[in-house]
């Protein structure tokens, strides 16, 4: 059943709007958000699609294929259970709400995705930018969409609970087809850089996390702010490690502690690179962007500390196959994926090969996805339609 029908099933009416936005994957930019540093990715052709229609009665009705139809009378709560996936569109109304969107009457929303859920490829992000356009559009409110980004940032942060940072919505907001999207973290702003449309990212993804995953993402936190400390009582006078050069760096590095020092080399090493890679792309050097990707992985595996046996081996592989121009464990690390960037001669038998190869090793084929790069969240039907997607939309 297409999304529409199966709105006119549970709803017993048409929907006002439908919206999309894309899931998005790290391109680099390893751990740099928190330390305010920039980060680059991008929007990919894998949507959540949302059907949205304003109703007049105070209530909340929500269909998924996750679970039954779940109805909400007060908004203002996080719900627990089989239905909680609805407080990742209920906490961006109540960030809509603070912004000053009209709070008369309520609304009925349907959600079906391509956005594999828990892959790394932010299907939460992807479901919050295309609820928060939907809702602005059949509640006639007007934000530009990096706000919403920001709003549904907040939803994530305040009403789910998940601390995650600017990049999820900001790529699924701006991202843009044949463009990769740069965030800078400190200044919360984005801009696009072109690609090419010849290049494709692939996603190989070991299912795998380490169990310790939460607690070691918070230490490695914990070790970027004292190398903070450290570095500053070594007479830096810094904020932050986004703050440091790498020039400066060296100069002060033996007096750290070495276990910190590694930490904020590769942070520091990561910031410079992405911003290599963004005067690379910007000077349309696609192919010397692979480089960057390969070193920000070895930082990972040798100084960050946050890559495992499977990534490692993913990497190496690909690594030793002309067709491919780099790759790098992409997300927080400790298990997840890893993403490579190709150019158009690197096919499924390419990727059917790195696949068996890591299952004869492991035992486990790993996930294999292809995307590319594309717009960010808009709507596809509906009040300012400013697209279509081909899809099982019907
Ligand atoms: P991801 O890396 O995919 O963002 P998260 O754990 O952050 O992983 O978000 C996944 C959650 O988002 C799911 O558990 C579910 O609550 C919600 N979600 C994602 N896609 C859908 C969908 N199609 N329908 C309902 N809920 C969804
Ligand atoms: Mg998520």
């Amino acid at each position: 059943m297409s999304l529409k029908e199966r709105f006119r099933a549970n709803f017993a009416a048409a929907p006002d709007i439908i919206a999309a936005a894309p899931g998005r994957v790290e391109v680099i930019g390893n751990h740099t958000d928190y330390n305010l540093g920039p980060v680059i990715g991008a929007g990919i052709d894998r949507h959540v699609f949302v059907a949205l229609r304003r109703i007049p009665e105070r209530e909340f009705r929500f269909s998924s294929t996750v679970s039954d139809i779940a109805t909400v009378q007060d908004a203002s709560t996080p719900k627990s259970g089989s239905d909680s996936w609805v407080n990742y569109p209920l906490g961006v109304y109540n960030s809509l709400l603070r912004r000053g969107l009209a709070s008369e009457g309520g609304f009925e929303l349907a959600v079906e995705s391509d956005v594999p859920s828990g892959a790394g490829l932010s299907s939460s992000a992807a479901l919050e930018l295309a609820t928060a356009k939907a809702i602005c559009a059949a509640f006639e409110m007007e934000l530009s969409s990096w706000e919403l980004a920001i709003a549904s940032r907040e939803a994530e942060n305040e009403f789910v609970g998940v601390p995650c940072g600017i990049l999820d919505q900001g790529v699924s907001a701006m991202g843009e087809s044949g463009h990769l999207v740069h965030i800078d973290c400190r200044n919360m702003e984005s801009s696009v850089i072109p690609l090419g449309r010849s290049y494709s990212i692939w996603i190989f993804n070991t299912h795998k996390k380490h169990s310790l995953v939460e607690s070691l993402y918070s230490e490695r936190h914990r070790e970027c702010t004292e190398a903070v400390a450290q570095l500053n009582r070594e007479g830096m006078d810094i904020a932050c490690l986004a703050d440091m050069t790498s020039e400066r760096f060296e100069r002060v590095r033996d007096s750290l502690d070495a276990t910190l020092a590694n930490r904020a080399a590769h942070v520091i090493g990561e910031i410079e690179r992405v911003e290599r890679v963004r005067t690379l792309l910007e000077q349309g050097n696609g192919d010397a962007v692979g480089k960057e990707l390969f070193a920000s992985h070895a930082s990972s595996r040798n100084l960050f500390e946050n890559s495992v046996e499977e990534l490692d081996y993913l990497v190496d592989i690909l690594e030793s196959m002309p067709q491919v121009l780099g790759a790098r464990l992409t997300g927080g690390g400790f298990g997840g994926a890893v993403m490579a960037l190709t150019g158009e001669s690197f096919t499924e038998i390419y990727a059917d090969s790195v696949a068996s190869a890591y299952r004869g090793r492991f035992g486990q084929s790993p996930g294999v996805l292809q995307c590319h790069t594309a717009d960010g969240a808009r709507i596809v039907e509906g009040a300012e339609s400013s697209d279509t997607i081909e899809s099982s939309l019907g």
